[in-house]
């Protein structure tokens, strides 16, 4: 494979004419795909499709302790879905809470709460001048959509092959007591499926922020979401480590069984020291009078412990899987040596990170369109939707069938080299 940066330009133009060619005939199929969003396809819905047969009329909502999943009552969640959950994160079960049907939801709850009575005592955050969040990029586009909604200035932060760049982490939460969080997304990152290593988790566990109402926003939402038995990565468990570092506070640990069971009906949960969980309980019991326990104990009976989780999703890996490998295999057949593009091979998680040529990835996006594919939209993965080079497309590979898939990776290829090619050509 030649480098395209090494083509002259009637070589390029030659290449040109003959790719357009192809696209005009993939165009007129009228075809309609969408690798837009993380959603699980179908076939991984009806894995959890035997929780609908767990609670009927016939069994009874009595949960171990004797609370009666029918009626009002436990605000913090049923003692075994904090079971559950607990051990799913990897903490203790005296540090989780259950909350609804989405950890987003808890995320938005928590800058809410920060922003109107403060943190542990601080000053509310809105009635400082300048509210600072530091963004690892490329992200997760509804984090952004939080801190912005908010008016928190937002500071990117790159991410590195092992997680954020910690020596830009590190300075600014030391020196700038307007910086009050961070958005991580610690194993499986979306959307470039890296997860951070041990040293990582130790200098985030280390922090000495200038500002004592810092947190760390740790979205474990892909924490069990490997596509391989043998391959996978391991993460270690941030809230003991914070605990160990004399830092028992700096950290908000999320998680939810959206990917798991039904996403927008599954449950979420918050881990946290006790203090902060006090704090929130105390908020959360002028909010509601409790969460859907029914819900709960559905999930519970249904997967019965964390094993039972861990078996589900060795099913939705099989289902995963094939489709990743299916998006890798395209583009290093189509792209691999061609100098216009690099992606990361993740081993668990809902996306392929992309970055194209500076200054091409809305182009890219666009000429998808044309041929009817629905990309996430080009600059989504960055703060303000505003990626500095335009380089980055996030590829979700999991709704789609895996023919669709094949025919959308084409399209996608081809659309990579097209805009490339212009690019080149100037
Ligand atoms: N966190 C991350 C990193 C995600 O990618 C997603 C969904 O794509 C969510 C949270 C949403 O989780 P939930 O459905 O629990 O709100």
């Amino acid at each position: 494979m030649t480098a395209y940066k090494d083509l002259s330009r009637e070589e390029l133009l030659e290449l040109k004419s003959g790719l357009e060619a192809r696209f005009e005939e993939v165009k007129a199929k009228g075809l309609k795909l969408d690798m837009s969003r993380g959603k699980p396809s179908a076939e991984q819905l009806n894995l959890s499709m035997g929780m609908m047969d767990v609670l009927h009329s016939g069994v009874d909502l009595i949960c171990e302790d004797g609370v009666d999943c029918r009626n009002y009552g436990g605000l913090d969640g049923i003692a075994e879905a904090k079971q559950l959950l607990a051990d799913m994160m990897e903490v203790p079960k005296d540090n989780v809470v259950i909350f609804g049907n989405s950890s987003l939801n808890v995320m938005y709850d928590t800058v809410a709460r920060s922003m109107t009575h403060g943190v542990l005592g601080s000053t509310p955050w809105c009635k400082l001048d300048k509210v600072k969040f530091l963004c690892p990029v490329p992200g997760y586009d509804r984090h952004f959509a939080i801190t912005e909604h908010f008016g928190i200035e937002m500071i990117n932060v790159p991410m590195t092959p092992t997680g954020p760049d910690m020596d830009m982490v590190e300075k600014l939460v030391s020196e700038d007591a307007s910086v009050k969080g961070i958005w991580c997304v610690p194993k499986y990152s979306n959307p470039q499926g890296i997860t951070y290593s041990d040293e990582t988790v130790y200098r985030f566990a280390n922090l000495k922020p200038a500002a004592e109402d810092f947190r760390i926003y740790w979205d474990n939402a892909y924490c069990v979401h490997h596509l391989y038995e043998d391959k996978q990565d391991y993460l270690i468990e941030i809230l003991s480590e914070c605990k160990k570092a004399g830092n028992p506070d700096m950290v908000y640990k999320f998680s939810s069984t959206s990917k798991i069971s039904f996403p927008g009906s599954g449950i979420a949960a918050l881990a946290a020291s006790e203090a902060n969980l006090n704090e929130i309980r105390g908020m959360m019991k002028v909010q509601t009078i409790g969460h859907d326990k029914v819900n709960q104990l559905r999930h519970v009976r249904f997967f019965k412990d964390v094993h039972g989780i861990v078996e589900h999703m060795k099913k939705h890996a099989d289902i995963m899987r094939p489709k990743f490998e299916a998006v890798i295999d395209v583009l290093e057949k189509e792209l691999g040596g061609l100098e216009i593009g690099s992606w990361i091979k993740p081993l668990g998680g809902y996306f392929i990170s992309f970055d194209a040529m500076d200054g091409c990835a809305k182009a890219i996006v666009a000429k998808a369109k044309e041929a009817g594919l629905v990309m996430t939209g080009a600059g989504a993965t960055f703060p303000y939707g505003k990626d500095p080079h335009d380089s980055n497309i996030r590829i979700a590979p999991s709704y789609p069938t895996p023919e669709e898939l094949a025919v959308a990776t084409d399209i996608f290829v081809l659309s990579v080299k097209l805009v490339s090619i212009d690019k080149l050509l100037g």
